[in-house]
């Protein structure tokens, strides 16, 4: 039975409760009176229900979806401003014990290099990130209780930290590693962890336990409740996503919106994020094998449905999807990018040779370089953000929703925006974008309404060119 409190993964991931959401989507999705009054909830802030939602997913009118869309970029607006928050994926180990059948790191996969990373082998990754101008990682690793213990996990963490080369810092590690539990994720909290993110690939238990058809991952409730642990375990900040691919994704839709309600319900504050892989090409997995593949089209109607139904949740983009897609995209409402990604282990101090056995995960569709990838957003509107106030500040869970539901964002994360790029032009830029970035600063932090933070903000972007780093709101 479906119940949005409940602890166990059957019961707030109700497959009958998703059934009949989808068979009343289907139902309504012509129902101009009621998507208006769907739309109207949303225009007014409010964020839509899994239901609501799902209405508005299957609804195939073009006037509708325009409006869809022009509230997905409004609702970006207000909530996040211009910004775009920067980052990039650190690849710690791909020795993995799960047999899960669409990533190639999974144990049968004898052809793959598996590395693991040493301590002096994360120095020389993030004294790479950090010359390329990145100051947040999500780092990730297999499951593998023998090679990838959290006691590894934990090291890795303190050492990413304690790197200081140059001006450069990692002020803000997130971490997308196995289920675990509560006692692990006190651990990661006690290491000063930003975001814990786990994908729940699918939300479909039946399909979920034949695409982790071997290891640990196979438990579907072990992995679909993790959430409640880490957040038992004192984490604020937890990331959810699917895999769009693996299922039908008006099915996944509606089961990660259920997740969301229910982190709300039971904890009082929703996901911090959310993001939208989709399935891509790596060494032994070909996409095509997989039959719920979906368009560019059905994938920003995603993005800008996940925007309005919770408002207050960052959304994240990978390099996964090509500079096409993540433009499309970018409009209707994400408000998270990595750039410049590598997806193997010690790729960043090492890129792999062509003729060398890969240890991707997937393959990246977007091989810029992060100072094409701010040049382009920058020229897009968009001010690149290297930010990481919010979670040094203490203000994570509900305390950062506050802060985005207040409409705070123009006096707080907007001058941390400008003053964290201020320090990326000064150290990493190239010329012509460190002329652009610099103009584009001159002009937002005009928008900054209060007359304090305004005078405020101007001297610190000034201390930056003197040299001067890391001041935050
Ligand atoms: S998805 Fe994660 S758990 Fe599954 S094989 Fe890949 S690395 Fe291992």
């Amino acid at each position: 039975m479906y119940d949005v409190t409940s602890l166990k993964a059957e019961e707030f991931i109700s497959d009958a409760e998703i059934r009949e959401t989808l068979a009343y989507a289907d139902a309504n999705k012509e129902n101009a009176e009621l998507i208006d009054a769907i739309l109207q909830k949303a225009a007014e802030r409010k964020g839509l229900d899994h239901r609501e939602a799902s209405v508005l997913l299957a609804c195939e009118m073009p006037d509708k979806i325009e409006r869809m869309y022009a509230l997905a970029q409004q609702i970006k607006q207000d909530y996040y401003g211009n910004r775009i928050v920067m980052f990039a994926p650190l690849y710690l180990s791909n020795y993995c014990v799960n047999g899960c059948v669409y990533c190639p790191y999974h144990l049968k996969n004898k052809h793959i290099a598996r590395k693991k990373l040493t301590q002096e082998e994360i120095i020389a990754e993030v004294t790479a990130l950090q010359d390329m101008g990145h100051k947040r990682l999500a780092i990730e690793a297999g499951e593998d209780p023998v090679n990838n213990p959290i006691e590894y996990i934990l090291e890795c963490i303190d050492t990413i930290y304690s790197i200081k080369h140059k001006n450069g810092a990692i002020r803000r590690v997130n971490v997308n590693i196995a289920a675990t539990t509560v006692e692990n994720y006190r651990r990661l909290k006690e290491a000063g962890i930003g975001t814990y993110i786990l994908f729940q690939e699918t939300y479909h238990k039946e399909s979920y336990e034949k695409l982790h058809p071997t290891g640990p991952k196979h438990d579907y409730a072990y992995h679909t409740e993790a959430m409640d642990r880490a957040m038992e375990g004192g984490i604020d900040d937890v990331g959810l996503g699917v895999l769009f691919g693996l299922e039908l994704y008006r099915y996944e839709f509606a089961g990660l919106l259920m997740h969301a309600e229910h982190l709300e319900a039971v904890h009082g504050v929703g996901p911090h994020t959310i993001s939208v892989p989709r399935l891509k090409r790596a060494d032994d997995i070909d996409p095509n094998a997989f039959d719920n593949g979906i368009s560019d089209d059905i994938f920003a109607k995603l993005c800008a449905l996940i925007r309005i139904s919770v408002p207050y949740t960052g959304m994240i983009i990978s390099t996964r999807e090509s500079q096409e897609v993540r433009e499309k995209v970018l409009a209707l409402g994400v408000s998270q990018l990595s750039g410049a990604s590598k997806t193997s282990v010690g790729g960043y101090a090492a890129p792999e040779q062509e003729d060398e056995t890969t240890s991707e995960q997937f393959e990246v569709s977007d091989q810029r370089t992060l100072d094409e990838v701010v040049n382009w957003l920058m020229r897009l509107g968009h001010i690149p953000s290297f930010c990481t106030a919010c979670y040094r500040e203490g203000r994570t869970g509900d305390r950062f929703m506050e802060l985005c539901k207040n409409m705070q964002i123009l006096n707080c994360c907007h001058p941390n925006a400008l003053m964290t790029l201020k320090e990326y032009l000064e150290d990493y830029a190239s010329e012509e974008t460190k002329e652009l970035g610099l103009a584009l600063i001159e002009k937002e932090l005009e928008k900054i309404t209060n007359p304090k933070v305004k005078k405020t903000a101007c001297a610190y972007v000034h201390d930056i060119a003197e040299g001067r780093r890391d001041f935050r709101f």
